[in-house]
């Protein structure tokens, strides 16, 4: 079973192809299950102020046709590929209820939720440290370490809301992704540790995310250290590609299985109508 729980499609600006190429190049190469799961909107959320996110995500009043092309693309293709219908959401601290007024009426259509931190919240305003446009603003925290700790106090906050309501965390160390790294591993480990602990708690999934590899930073997120972390707490994980053009999908998915079955693991997670079950890696 070769299954993709990440991918994108135009609708959020800055992906290529729509929803049915990469349903297509999946079937092409022989995937058993692709997961669309484009960003969800920003436009409802306060204090974004110079976040373009108009080129982050799709507008509210996409989402319907979204959902529904999804659904039609299931039917389609079932003999096929295994659909799965879902949303990358952000976690934007305090207005969660407000994102629910929007998401509540949609629920019931996806099959599983991706919880990301793309945007933290600084005294200078918000700042999308994934965007290579703003990468200067690493400046205004004291140090490297400073943005993990912020990172991952912002992960913990959202693992620790009851409210926001999701199944599997994003590229957990995504600050690397421009090869910023701690300048003391040590400390942000054992705040990798401390986030893991709530996952744990919580019951998440954590996604191997192959996008790294396609960036400056040449990786998957996370780290090989913290995926033996993740492996030894026992906590599921499932691939994902995060594929922004059709012909990234099930992106070095073969090298990543055979990492992950030399580290230990021998299933990954699934997901259908919010539920999880687990498929054995081959
Ligand atoms: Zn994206
Ligand atoms: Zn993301």
């Amino acid at each position: 079973m070769i299954e993709d729980f990440h991918t994108h499609n135009q609708l959020c600006k800055h992906a290529k192809g729509n929803i049915e190429d990469y349903i297509n190049y999946a079937i092409k190469k022989r995937i058993d299950t692709i997961g669309i799961s484009d960003h969800f909107p920003y436009e409802f959320y306060d204090g974004l102020e110079g976040i373009p996110y108009e080129e982050y995500g799709m507008k509210i009043e996409e989402m319907s046709g979204y959902l529904s092309i999804i659904q039609k693309l299931k039917k389609k293709y079932k003999k096929k590929i295994n659909i799965r219908s879902a949303f990358e959401i952000d976690y934007i601290p305090k207005q969660v209820n407000k994102l629910n007024t929007i998401l509540d009426n949609v629920k019931t259509q996806l099959d599983y939720i991706l919880g990301s931190i793309h945007i933290l919240f600084t005294e200078k305003g918000p700042w999308c440290f994934d965007d290579s446009r703003f990468l200067d603003k690493f400046n205004q925290y004291a140090n490297v370490d400073e943005v993990y700790i912020h990172y991952y106090n912002s992960i913990i906050e959202m693992v620790n809301t009851k409210e926001f309501d999701f199944d599997i965390i994003s590229h957990l160390d995504l600050p690397k992704k421009f090869n910023k790294f701690p300048e003391n591993p040590n400390k942000i480990m054992d705040k990798v540790l401390e986030v893991l602990n709530y996952i744990k708690q919580r019951n998440l999934v954590i996604e191997i995310n192959t996008s790294g590899f396609r960036k400056d930073v040449k990786e998957q997120y996370p780290s090989i250290e913290i995926i033996k972390k993740i492996y030894e707490l026992d906590i599921p994980v499932l691939l994902s590609s995060d594929a922004h053009s059709p012909n990234e999908i099930a992106y070095k998915f073969g090298f990543m299985i055979k990492i992950l079955k030399d580290i230990g693991f021998t299933k990954l997670a699934h997901f259908k109508n919010r539920k999880r079950s687990y498929v054995d890696i081959e």
